[in-house]
């Protein structure tokens, strides 16, 4: 498994700004049964033409893989280097990355369920202003009191796994170590608002209904169609080239 700890005291030691990735937290707990050695599991509320669009979507963004400018430009969003990234999920209007895929398997070997990654500094912020805030209370009930949000959400879930199992495909990346394991608390919970705000993002609208709803909550401070980033595209991109 990936060795979060680690890496974060690791980004402590040396005064980095501490990682978005530490409160992307990974739901570990393994909801759904394996079918077989490879294959994930059937998915009961996606339709072929769905999981057409997903796959779709993975080989539009593998088409245009990270370049070393946008590598260098997360790592220092997120104050370190972002292992397995492949390609820049979503952009601001400036170009500035907002979200970012991972392989499910790193260099290593080390397995990556976090596929949809947020890593716009503004974005995190709003992001994390939302949970403090206590939002993930009142959402988490609302799943259990609300058949249709909850099958939207276990949708969701579904969807992240199809995207990541596409991106494993191509990639020829392993997941057997991260099967049935999507993200955020998804399929059940509410944990990370980051991760499924990345989904959102990532994914586009009418995926995940509480990513979607996170980033209307917060479009007064944070818009992908907004630029509202502390350093624009060319200015970050000129001081990481300086
Ligand atoms: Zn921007």
């Amino acid at each position: 498994m990936h060795n979060q700890k680690d890496e974060d005291s690791v980004n402590k030691a040396q005064g980095r700004p501490q990682a978005a990735e530490e409160s992307q937290v990974v739901d570990k707990v393994r909801v759904e049964s394996e079918v077989g050695q490879n294959k994930v599991e059937a998915f009961v509320l996606i339709g072929d033409r769905e999981l057409a669009a997903v796959k779709d979507r993975v080989q539009e963004l593998l088409a245009t893989p990270a370049t070393p400018e946008q590598i260098d430009v997360v790592n220092h969003q997120l104050g370190r280097y972002p292992r397995g990234m492949v390609a820049v999920g979503a952009r601001c209007v400036c170009g500035n990355p907002l979200a970012v895929v991972t392989r499910p398997q790193l260099e290593d070997g080390t397995p990556f369920p976090t596929t949809c990654y947020l890593t716009s500094p503004e974005a995190v912020k709003a992001v994390s202003r939302l949970e403090a805030n206590g939002l993930m209370t009142d959402w988490n009930a609302e799943l259990g009191s609300d058949p249709d949000l909850a099958s939207a959400y276990r949708r969701a879930h579904e969807l992240y796994l199809a995207f990541r199992s596409a991106l494993a495909h191509q990639l020829g990346d392993d997941e057997g170590h991260i099967a049935g394991i999507s993200a955020g608390g998804m399929p059940k919970r509410v944990k990370c608002l980051h991760a499924l705000t990345a989904q959102s993002l990532v994914m586009g609208p009418g995926v995940n209904p509480l990513g979607d709803r996170a980033l209307g909550l917060v479009h007064q401070i944070f818009d992908s169609q907004v630029c509202r980033c502390a350093r624009p595209w060319t200015e970050a991109y000129r001081e990481e080239n300086r």
